[in-house]
């Protein structure tokens, strides 16, 4: 049997056309964009293409769109080089529920002397607006904050928070990294001067991410060298990697609204399924507006990693939130910014779909799970 790849958040299969799109620039099509010879200008156009079908798929102008090798690097090169454009400003804002990427770059800028505030979630992973008022001061020279969150598939009112921030007059960066590709993203509608996203998660091959910089935006580099990008990132363009995101982006920008409501309707049919099957089983976020593909479930009393580990003897790939650090594992700092107590948060599953899942990989998982909790149960897994 074919596995079932619910795991679609870690990252997505690539299209066949977007592998078929990258084959020429592994074999002929192998020239440096910057040389100025034809050969490398019919690559340097192909580059431009790109750049443009993934602008559209946020509707920025080409000119605003930069190449990066992923999420992260988008958001490491945000947080560090706006904040060193604003050295004045020592202060940078975000929220408790960021990946990791957002993380840990935050809490290395406080060692470096920044003040760092991670506006905290209610229970259902939104962020509390009174307190993220009241966390932009005048010394905020940023706030980073995500459009949905990687675990649970919770969305933030971005546009809202963004004009709280604009109205203070402090820059703002969105990590869109889970729903650029998957839901529409409209950067002229948003009052924001950053997005980071990545291609992998539409889609795309591993090793492309692109930013959004508003026009007149400045932004201090990261790697110094050449002068691709605008100057913003030093470094032969990965080519292949850039035409395959621009193929990705064309086909999610074709296909983004039929997708969200078939993958939608399945990721809701699975949620029914399981609520009414195990009766320890509640969905996290479930009060907040979530992305159409993602389930966060939490069986109570029971521990994620055993789930995990039988699901993926029968072949069902899933995940969660949690990391395991010195042998035992730590509920998610995401569940746990939401208040949600250790037996519900060790036991939490992160279901994510893909325009690739099908109705029957649903029913066989609500046909298998079921069984499986009642035997971990059982044996006390916990
Ligand atoms: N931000 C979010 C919300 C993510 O889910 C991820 C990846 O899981 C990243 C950033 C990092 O993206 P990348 O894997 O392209 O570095």
């Amino acid at each position: 049997m074919e596995p079932i790849y619910f795991d679609n958040n870690a990252t997505t299969r690539p299209l066949v056309e977007v592998v078929e799109a990258m084959r020429p620039f592994f074999e002929e099509a192998y020239a440096n964009p910057s040389s100025v010879h034809q050969f490398g200008q019919s690559v340097k156009h192909a580059v431009e293409c790109a750049r443009e079908k993934v602008a559209a798929l946020i509707h920025a102008k080409p000119r605003e769109i930069i190449f990066t090798s992923s999420g992260t690097e988008s958001i490491n090169l945000t947080i560090r080089g706006a904040l060193a454009m604003m050295p004045a400003k020592r202060r940078l804002v975000t929220t408790a529920v960021e990946h990791a990427a957002v993380m840990k770059t935050a809490e290395t800028l406080a060692c470096e002397g920044y003040e760092v505030v991670y506006v905290g979630v209610d229970g259902d992973g939104r962020v509390d607006e009174e307190a993220w008022q009241e966390a932009l001061t005048d010394d905020t020279a940023l706030v980073s904050i995500q459009h949905a969150n990687n675990e649970t598939g919770v969305m933030m009112d971005v546009k809202h928070l963004a004009e709280i921030a604009q109205a203070r007059g402090v820059a703002v960066h969105v990590d869109a990294v889970q729903t650029v590709g998957k839901v529409e993203v409209d950067v002229s509608n948003w009052p924001v001067q950053f997005v980071s996203f990545s291609a992998h998660k539409f889609h795309g091959p591993k090793g492309a991410g692109g930013l959004y910089i508003r026009r007149r935006t400045r932004l201090k580099p990261l790697l110094l060298g050449g002068s691709q990008e605008h100057e913003l990132r030093a470094g032969t363009e990965n080519t292949a990697a850039i035409v395959g995101m621009g193929v990705a982006a064309e086909h999610s920008s074709a296909t983004m609204v039929q997708t969200a409501e078939r993958v939608g309707g399945l990721r809701d049919q699975l949620e029914r399924a399981l609520i009414a099957e195990v009766s320890n089983a509640t969905i996290n976020g479930i009060g907040a507006q979530r992305i159409y593909n993602t389930s966060n479930i939490s069986f109570e009393g029971l521990e994620a990693e055993a789930i995990l580990i039988l699901l993926s003897e029968l072949g069902i790939y899933a995940s969660s939130g949690a990391a395991c650090s010195s042998g035992s594992l730590q509920p998610s700092h995401v569940l746990e910014a939401m208040g949600i107590t250790e037996k519900y948060a060790h036991g939490a599953i992160r279901f994510s779909l893909s325009r690739f899942n099908t109705e029957g990989e649903v029913a066989s998982v609500v046909e298998r799970l079921p069984g499986l909790l009642a035997r971990l149960s059982k044996l006390g897994s916990r």
